[in-house]
């Protein structure tokens, strides 16, 4: 790594007023998360699903909860408990700390589904959770029973060997019908975006009033594969950002103006970027 590129780095990062953190699932892996990206680390993750010859992309269909519910949620709570027990790692704190501490006014633009950024401490008003949330549910019949938390009292109980979910499953409390969760799978017709909506309106409101500041857009670990972080991020910078970092360790790549790559993950990149005045 050229100490010059990191020493612009941290002084774009230290001098920020505001930043736009644009996180995908390279900042889940560094807690520990299995990396879904090719079968290999799907199936290692899964190996029921291996021996069914399910692949992440066929597996994360709603079509499941209609046809095999328990599979379907033997999939997803397992998620769910995986996600709950998890730690965030340091550079969450980091970043958090830097909010608290420095008043740096902070947006989070997150692909994961797993509240890492709420269990650190950020507020809901704060995120925008493009793909949903693992810790929100919705009905799969979409009665019109809004959005809701998931209970902590579920935890779903799966057998290891089939990755079955034990009944009863997570039912919609209007209709009674299956209830899956609020993220977006692939092929999906019927995900409930209302909770995205209002979350866009926040982000929306908090540009507004950042537009002065000195703007700082901060991507970590967002892929080339569903770009929907990467593009949110390349925008926000074009049209209001001060200056942008892209932290990734196999796609740093940038073609944009003054943008500064770091080809890292993302916890030690955070940790750098904290070095020096102002920790
Ligand atoms: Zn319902």
């Amino acid at each position: 790594m050229n100490q010059n590129i990191l020493n612009n780095a941290r002084e774009a990062y230290q001098n920020a007023e505001a930043i736009l953190v644009g996180a995908g699932a390279g900042m889940g892996v560094d807690s520990g998360l299995p990396d879904f990206r090719g079968k290999d680390g799907f199936w290692k993750a899964y190996p029921p699903l291996a021996k069914l010859g399910i692949q992440f992309e066929e597996m994360a269909n709603p079509q499941w909860f209609i046809t095999n519910p328990q599979l379907a949620w033997g999939f997803y709570g397992h998620r769910l408990n995986l996600y709950r027990k998890t730690i965030p790692h340091l550079g969450f704190e980091l970043l958090h700390k830097k909010h608290l501490k420095q008043k740096t006014h902070t947006f989070i633009f997150t692909s994961n589904v797993d509240g890492h950024f709420q269990k650190s401490g950020f507020k809901e008003k704060q995120i925008i959770e493009c793909h949903g949330s693992l810790l929100h549910l919705q009905c799969t019949q979409l009665c019109g029973y809004p959005i809701w938390p998931v209970d902590s009292k579920i935890e779903p109980q799966i057998d290891s060997h089939t990755l079955y979910a034990q009944e009863p499953l997570p039912a919609c409390p209007e209709c009674g019908s299956i209830a899956r969760p609020n993220i977006l799978m692939f092929s999906d017709w019927a995900w409930e975006n209302k909770r995205c909506e209002i979350q866009k309106l926040n982000l929306q409101n908090w540009l507004n009033q950042i537009k002065d500041k000195n703007l700082l857009v901060l991507e970590i670990g967002a892929g080339t594969n569903i770009p929907t972080v990467r593009s949110t991020c390349e925008q926000i910078f074009h049209s209001l950002g001060d200056s942008f970092i892209r932290i990734n360790l196999r796609e740093s790549e940038c073609g944009i103006n003054g943008a500064i790559s770091l080809p890292m993950k993302a916890k030690e990149a955070l940790s750098k970027l904290m070095e020096g005045k102002g920790r």
